[in-house]
């Protein structure tokens, strides 16, 4: 029996762990994909405090190995489901149940997709969702990224240091990113930004060739990166009425949601701000108040 088993690993995730096994706990995490969520996929990060800059990936790896160090464990794999009987919570994996007397949901988001013909087609083959993973796939050549958020603007800003040309599609005549770097990105002499569009067409025929916009403009790129923000993944938890209408889980001050026992974290709870800063005091929150709980 664990004391806590939390669904995901990213930032909010792992921080809980590190709070509940620096209090003694029998912590698991289950992570259907590589730890360090958003952050792993992200190429510098300069908003952290005590690193003015650190590669994504870097500060995803401290964070796990600080975890796993504490003696987390592990569970690389997807979890099915969330039943509570009594008092006791089971998390359903492939072969096995985890039981805890607490879970943590820290599950994050998942990217928003554009919802256009080919664009499950051409996905890996010329449509992308991560910069950091695919970018050097496409050096020297044009690529385009839609979207005005801070990701897709952090993320053109590294695909400019790789690629020939970046083409940014922002539906709106103004970036919703932080100022610092929407002029960052302004001023960067292979950076092309097209305001008040939005891409109507994919084409090609095996993978992505050209993308057609609704003022009717062509341009010719071998990847378009999609950042049109993100989707809670709160499937495990609909089941429990705590979500709001967007699919975000409601919880109090102390991270803990209408369902004794069950907190959420991260970006998978409803908030104004997403920040790794608020995903990861988050997670000491719902770690603190699980602890509390189990004893
Ligand atoms: P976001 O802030 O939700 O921005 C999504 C962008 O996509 C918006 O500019 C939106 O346009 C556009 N968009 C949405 N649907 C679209 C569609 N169907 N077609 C075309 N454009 C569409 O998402 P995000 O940038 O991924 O950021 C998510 C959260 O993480 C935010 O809270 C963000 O602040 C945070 N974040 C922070 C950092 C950082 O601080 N360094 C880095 C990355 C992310 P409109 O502007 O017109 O709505």
């Amino acid at each position: 029996m664990y004391d806590c088993v939390i669904i995901g690993a990213g930032s909010s995730g792992l921080t809980a762990a590190i709070y509940l096994l620096r209090s003694n706990l029998k912590v698991a995490i289950v992570e259907e994909s590589m730890p360090g969520g958003q952050v792993a996929n992200t190429a510098h990060i300069e908003n952290y405090p005590g690193f003015e800059s650190i590669d994504g990936v870097d500060l995803a790896t401290k964070m796990y190995m600080q975890a796993t160090n504490l003696g987390v464990e592990y569970f690389g794999e997807k979890a099915l489901s969330i039943d509570k009987e009594g008092n006791i919570f089971k998390v359903a994996l492939s072969d096995q149940t985890l039981e805890a007397k607490t879970v943590i949901v820290a599950s994050g988001m998942k990217h928003r997709k554009l919802g256009l013909e080919n664009e499950e087609a051409f996905s890996g083959r010329g449509i992308s969702w991560c910069a950091i993973c695919d970018g050097s796939l496409y050096k020297g050549k044009d690529v385009a990224v839609v979207g005005g958020g801070n990701s897709a603007v952090e993320e053109s800003i590294y695909l400019s240091g790789l690629v020939n040309k970046v083409y940014v599609i922002h539906r709106r005549n103004e970036f919703r990113a932080e100022k610092k770097i929407s002029e960052k990105l302004r001023s960067l002499p292979n950076v092309e930004i097209i305001f008040n569009d939005e891409i109507s067409k994919l084409n090609g025929k095996d993978s992505l060739e050209n993308i057609t916009l609704k003022s009717g403009r062509e341009l010719n790129v071998d990847c378009l990166f999609e950042y049109v923000g993100f989707l809670p993944n709160s499937e495990l938890v609909t089941k429990y009425n705590v979500t709001d209408e967007s699919g975000f889980i409601v919880v109090d001050e102390n991270q803990e949601t209408s369902v004794k026992g069950l907190f959420a974290s991260g970006d998978v709870v409803v908030k104004t701000i997403r920040q790794i800063v608020t995903a990861v005091s988050e997670g000491a929150v719902a770690a603190l108040h699980a602890a509390k709980y189990c004893r």
